[in-house]
């Protein structure tokens, strides 16, 4: 059975949608399937659409969390509940066309554990976006070591990959890059992402940016290695002007401005603080990683009919 896992925070008019179109192309191909849609604390009418569409369609399984916890944490709380022996995990607005499923789905047929959806085109954005996601991904790229500028979050995944990325025991969570750190026999399938239909997209600058630094933090230390470069380059910088006022001074040519004074300081403290700053930033997400919280918190389960442990609640 293939899981097919759908996070959606207030994504009210896609619920349905989603549900429809992927029932559509997965019984047409003869696929059997579920629908795991885990609702990530909206705030719109998108349980109660979830719960109509599950009481519609057998198929379909909805997790409610407690409160919005993030759309990472939504696609392991949907494997970790996904009962297939392969889990889809997609955008519910439908961007991730599901016409693409069909052909992970062969591929893991024919004995693939990893696939990776990879965008062909990114579909509209702006220019600003486009640039910084594009810096962004290849300073992860750099991190992983694993060309990520076209990667997506549409993946199809093996039992087995699923299990190794559930037992991963940290918090804080890159789905993206992490899929290509379990390793597994992997391969990749083009899409373009679609346009969204309804609803608006859930990421504002502000946050892509906290995204970005966060991911970036999360999986490499490259930052902090970032502070001990600019640390050699002031203290080389520190050395040639030491020498050059030493000289001065047994020369009898004493340097009367203090404009170099004050640059020293200027450059030095902002280094120092904008290092303090980054590891500052480190220590707390060690911090949040030692506290060892759960990712997610579920608040209500439903199991669409089809599932075998929802026939067993029903007896118990
Ligand atoms: N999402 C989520 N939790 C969040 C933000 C987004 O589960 O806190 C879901 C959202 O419902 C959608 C997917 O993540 O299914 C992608 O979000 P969106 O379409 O807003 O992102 P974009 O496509 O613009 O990158
Ligand atoms: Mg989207």
């Amino acid at each position: 059975m293939l899981s097919v896992i759908l996070p959606a925070y207030n994504e009210e008019k896609m619920i349905q949608k989603a549900a429809s179109e992927i029932d559509r192309i997965l019984t047409t191909e003869r696929i059997d399937y579920e629908i795991v849609f885990v609702n990530d604390g909206s705030k719109d009418h998108t349980w109660e659409e979830i719960e109509k569409t599950a009481a519609q369609n057998p198929h379909v399984t909805g997790i409610l969390f407690s409160r919005n916890f993030g759309k990472e944490s939504a696609m392991l709380a949907g494997l970790a509940e996904a009962a297939g022996d392969c889990c889809a995990v997609m955008d519910c607005d439908l961007q991730h066309p599901p016409e693409t499923l069909v052909e992970m789905y062969r591929l893991w047929e024919q004995g693939y554990e990893v696939i990776e959806g990879v965008k062909r085109t990114r579909g509209k954005e702006s220019a600003m976006h486009r640039i910084s996601a594009g810096l962004f991904y290849k300073m992860i790229s750099k991190a992983v070591k694993i060309d990520m500028s076209r990667a997506s979050d549409f993946k199809l995944l093996d039992r087995r990959a699923v299990e190794a990325l559930l037992s991963l025991p940290e918090r804080n969570v890159f789905f993206r890059a992490l899929s290509s750190w379990i390793g597994f026999r992997t391969t990749s399938v083009e899409f373009d992402v679609q346009e969204r239909t309804e609803g608006e997209s859930k990421w504002s600058t502000w946050s892509l940016v906290q995204y970005a630094i966060k991911n970036i933090v999360v999986f490499s230390t490259a930052a902090l290695q970032f502070v001990t470069i600019a640390g050699i380059a002031v203290f080389v910088a520190a050395i040639l002007l030491g020498a050059e006022t030493l000289i001065r001074y047994f020369t009898g040519h004493a340097v009367e401005g203090f404009t170099t004074v004050i640059l020293l300081i200027l450059i030095i403290g902002s280094l120092v603080m904008i290092s303090l700053g980054i590891i500052g930033y480190y220590i707390g997400k060690i911090y949040e990683e030692v506290k060892g919280r759960p990712r997610y918190l579920i608040s209500k389960r439903i199991s669409g009919s089809a599932r075998p442990d929802a026939a067993l609640e029903q007896l118990l």
